[in-house]
């Protein structure tokens, strides 16, 4: 059998439908059909050829499916059951990371679209452990986003603790932003966003935001200096970092989840007199997955997306090129 995917065939082509054999299914692997996949800036930066790996390249790592056949080794219960897949589609699952369920730091990670076929295709193959069940109660077209901007923002407010007496910061409100304020604030943190428009301040007010602060307005980072437990930074454009690092309070943490070329630079003093933490941090383990997918449908958290058949692939992601897009582009199967 041969799978009918989007593919691009050279750096920054558009998008066009092609066919790939996939490999036999292993004992432990499931076979996915597709009805659903998001659309991640990581993708955008595969189809440019900025992250390496040879085309032909089927992108797509917020997928979300159906298992229509099972490995000799998967429980047959797990037919027809919906699951969605990540970013990442094997680890070694016995390395010190794996074993302590932090599988997203695994040096034997393979990732489910860089060094093979991923999302934007009818179907999928890959090891049973890596497919998450989707909650009942969260839609496919907004649960998809969460499978990898969703477990990259809820990730580092786990990993750093925040609770109701956390003063949380989110940096940028797009597909990344505005799940972590839905997080920060059903977890009960104080959120403030960042962004550069008033638009997007109310936007961030009514996503669940506390106090939004419009960066672009004279002396608006000075106004919340010392105000900030941990600053979640979702954008992947150069700010100035220092600027940022002083809204933080003593102890406070500076975490990195936007994939951005830039570098930071604070003085150590600083470091040391505050307890600052300079951190980044990349999607999360599978127990964190599911985790996060039931804290999902719990808090009634979902992305807001824009629907598109697959067949408009191409139009989404020049309008994500232009970052036109509130808040996620979901591509379905008509
Ligand atoms: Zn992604
Ligand atoms: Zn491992």
């Amino acid at each position: 059998m041969s799978i009918q995917a989007y593919a691009v065939h050279e750096a920054r082509q558009p998008l066009a439908l092609w066919q790939y054999e996939p490999q036999p299914l292993g004992a432990l692997d499931v076979e996915v059909d597709i009805t659903h996949c998001g659309i991640c800036h990581s993708d955008l930066h595969l189809v440019d050829g900025e992250w390496g790996g040879s085309f032909p390249k089927v992108v797509g790592h917020e997928i979300i499916g159906v298992i229509r056949a099972v490995g000799s080794a998967v429980d047959r219960a797990r037919l027809g059951q919906r699951v969605g897949i990540g970013w990442q589609r094997s680890t070694c699952l016995d390395c010190e990371y794996c074993l302590r369920g932090e599988e997203n730091l695994c040096h034997a990670a393979q990732a489910t679209c860089k060094e093979h076929y991923g999302g934007f295709a009818r179907a999928i193959r890959l090891d049973s452990r890596f497919c998450h069940p989707i909650p009942d109660a969260l839609a496919s077209v907004n649960a998809a986003p969460l499978l990898c901007a969703g477990i990259t923002v809820y990730a580092p407010l786990r990993r750093y603790g925040a609770n109701a007496t956390t003063r949380v910061g989110v940096v940028g409100i797009g597909g990344l932003g505005h799940l972590a304020i839905q997080y920060a604030r059903a977890m009960g943190c104080h959120v403030t966003a960042f962004t550069t428009t008033p638009a997007k301040a109310k936007e961030a007010h009514a996503l669940g935001a506390d106090r939004a602060v419009i960066t672009t307005r004279e002396g608006a980072l000075k106004s919340v200096r010392s105000s900030i437990d941990l600053l979640i930074v979702t954008v992947a454009v150069p700010l100035d970092w220092l600027e940022y690092a002083k809204t933080l309070r003593r102890n406070g943490t500076l975490c990195f989840v936007g994939a951005s070329p830039d570098s930071v630079s604070v003085p150590i003093g600083l470091l040391i007199s505050n307890q600052w933490q300079l951190t980044g941090g990349s999607i999360g383990g599978r127990a964190l997955m599911r985790e996060m997918l039931a804290f999902s449908a719990q808090h009634g958290v979902v992305a807001q997306t824009e629907l598109l058949p697959f067949s408009e692939v191409n139009t989404a992601l020049e309008r994500l090129r232009r970052n036109d897009v509130r808040y996620r582009f979901v591509l379905a199967w008509e």
